[in-house]
């Protein structure tokens, strides 16, 4: 693999690679863009194929995430860190800490913490090290679970898409599929509930669906297959990725697709077109699940829940304005916001050309 040229075709500015041998640290950070402000993104552990697998890996979620930053306007650009082992038994404290050293050497430029199979305890250790790290425990100076920003970022989305589509908000007799009752869509489901909305849910692990049927005794079951095709107001990803494509999309019974699940589109361009011309309306994943990006983000000018939730409450706005630029410009809605991120980029690397 070329590696400057797939740099070149994502626009990356930096890609570092790091080595520990006594802690078997393999590591690679990627700095996609730092137009905004420091690359900010997490680390994700992971026992990789192959290098090349690793590489492209960082390389396409650095990428994503100064979509994500610039979407949600929080002055960070796109950066992201992966370890190469096995979370469950590669790990150790001196690893974390070897990660701090490195991170500490940018100066700066890279803030880290957890992602899919590193925790908030780990980078406890790594910031022993530097103090470019966000997202640990609250005991050690973090803003806590990420889920809770991110579910209400989620109920924004839905409101929006709600105001869109039927010109209110009121979410009172519509009916929502929510696939996967875990952190945050179990959040939205109770959320939903409570707006006196109708539930039919579906998750892989029975004691999820049972919590749910707790707190949501009317909430109707659909096996992990079905949730696909029932007939909803919205269908609300909140489990996997890639679960809009070719097999999935004509299936849909729906009028808008809102969830927090990252990467929901198989193919950007081709299964963002493809929900377009089916009439449904796409809310753009990254924008929709930016609560916890935001909620880290703000650590970084002191921990305060209030502006968290006045940040994320924002998305309800930058979602109908994603909306209406597609529109405007007849475009699938993920194309749309990715524009609306290049242009905000563009006119803020012009200001700061200004007494520069
Ligand atoms: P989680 O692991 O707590 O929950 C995921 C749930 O999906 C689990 O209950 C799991 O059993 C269920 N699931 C897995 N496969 C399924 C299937 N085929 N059908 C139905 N359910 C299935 O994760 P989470 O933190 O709630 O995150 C949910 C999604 O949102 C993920 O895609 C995650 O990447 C994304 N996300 C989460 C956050 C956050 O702050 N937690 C932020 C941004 C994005």
């Amino acid at each position: 693999m070329g590696i400057f040229d797939e740099m070149r075709k994502y626009g990356h500015e930096q890609v570092i690679f790091l080595q520990h041998r006594r802690t078997g640290l393999k590591s690679i950070i990627a700095i996609h863009d730092t137009t905004a402000g420091p690359a900010l993104g997490g680390c994700r552990m992971r026992p990789y194929e192959s290098e090349e697998e690793m590489l492209l890996d960082v390389l396409r979620l650095s990428r994503g995430m100064t979509y994500k930053c610039g979407i949600v306007d929080v002055d960070n650009g796109g950066g992201k860190c992966v370890i190469w082992g096995n979370p469950h038994k590669d790990k150790t404290a001196e690893m974390f800490r070897a990660l701090g050293r490195f991170v500490d050497g940018l100066g700066g430029r890279f803030y880290t913490g957890t992602d899919v199979g590193t925790y908030p305890q780990d980078f406890v250790h790594a910031k022993r090290e530097t103090p470019y790290i966000v997202g640990v425990p609250v005991e050690y100076g973090g803003s806590g679970d990420s889920s809770v920003p991110t579910a209400l970022g989620v109920i924004q989305g839905i409101r929006a898409t709600a105001m869109k589509l039927w010109n209110s908000t009121d979410l009172s007799g519509k009916t929502f599929a929510v696939q996967g009752l875990g952190k945050v869509g179990y959040k939205v489901a109770v959320s939903l509930a409570e707006q006196g909305a109708h539930l039919i849910v579906s998750d892989v692990v029975m004691e999820n669906i049972e919590r749910l049927q707790q707190a949501v005794p009317e909430a109707t079951v659909a096996t992990p297959d079905a949730i696909f095709e029932v007939h909803c107001d919205m269908f609300v990803p909140c489990a996997l990725g890639a679960i809009l494509n070719d097999q999935t999309i004509p299936r849909l019974r729906c009028k808008a697709v809102v969830g927090s699940a990252n990467n929901q589109l198989l193919d950007e361009e081709k299964h963002g077109a493809m929900l377009q011309q089916r009439g449904i309306l796409y809310a753009p994943d990254y924008l929709v699940n930016a609560g916890g990006l935001i909620q880290v983000a703000d650590e970084l000018l002191g921990v305060n829940p209030d502006r968290v939730t006045a940040k994320t409450m924002a998305i309800y706005d930058i979602l109908l304005r994603v909306y209406d630029y597609a529109e405007q410009h007849q475009l699938p809605t993920s194309l749309a916001a990715n524009r609306i991120v290049e242009e905000r980029l563009a006119t803020v690397a012009d200001l700061k050309s200004i007494c520069s």
